[in-house]
């Protein structure tokens, strides 16, 4: 079993060498590591006390922006202590490397961009932001903490609509680089994929898009995903010790 992960590790290593256009996939499987819990899975901390219908979709907030808060206040204070880990360093590296030019990310937690990566796509967006549900004026979301904790639930200075973190939320469309990901999957001649279950659209259907342009596709991720089949080299490990090894063959 060693010897078969490390000829995918070395595989791995290979196309990146080879590759022109590298382009990452990443999933909750990056973030977990550093200690954000996924909704999806078991044992899943602060989302075992809350509805995600309540708080993490458009209806349950503009239903209940209270309750919507004191989720998002105890979930901003998790995002914030997160760190970054092995697998987004060692992206960095790939970027500075100019082995991989950019990074395609379902997840909101701005750890790539904080761990320096400067081609990121947060086509779930960026719990970074803070936006106003009625004029869309943007805040830094330190004015949202700042807001939150002294009227409750943050209200926009300009028409006093509800600020809402610039996530998308169940029954929202994705954001406009969405597109730019379609584009970038397109184009790329190798996809790394990291992390992710593969099971939320439209944004698991780049992988398939990425195949049919050309592109050779390496999975890794704990569970098996629903495109393992169409994948050139899947690996089912824990992501950062394979990041190690990876990292080493580079
Ligand atoms: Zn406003």
């Amino acid at each position: 079993m060693r010897d078969e992960l490390t000829t995918k590790i070395r595989q791995i290593a290979a196309q990146l060498h080879i590759a022109n256009y590298a382009l990452a996939l990443t999933g909750a499987g990056v973030s977990t590591e550093s200690g954000i819990p996924d909704f999806r899975s078991p044992n899943n901390g602060l989302w075992a006390q809350f509805d995600p219908m309540e708080v993490a979709s458009i209806q349950g907030f503009r239903n209940n922006p209270a309750r919507f808060y004191e989720f998002w206040k105890l979930r901003f204070g998790v995002l914030n202590q997160a760190q970054p880990n092995i697998t987004h360093r060692f992206l960095v590296e790939l970027e500075i490397q100019g082995k991989l030019k950019g990074i395609v990310t379902q997840n909101i937690d701005n750890l790539h961009k904080r761990a320096g990566s400067k081609t990121v796509y947060d086509v779930h967006g960026n719990y970074a932001r803070g936006l106003c549900v009625d004029c869309e004026k943007e805040y830094p979301i330190e004015t949202v903490f700042s807001k939150i904790d002294s009227q409750r639930i943050p209200l926009c200075d300009h028409c006093h609509g509800f600020l809402k973190p610039d996530v998308v939320l169940f029954g929202e469309l994705l954001p406009l680089s969405f597109e730019e990901a379609v584009h970038q999957a397109s184009h790329c001649d190798f996809m790394l994929v990291l992390g992710t279950s593969l099971e939320v659209h439209p944004v698991a259907d780049l992988v398939p898009q990425a195949k049919s342009a050309g592109a050779k596709v390496a999975i890794i991720n704990r569970d098996p995903t629903p495109y393992d089949w169409i994948a050139d080299i899947v690996i089912h490990s824990q992501l950062g010790s394979t990041m190690e090894r990876l990292r080493e063959e580079i």
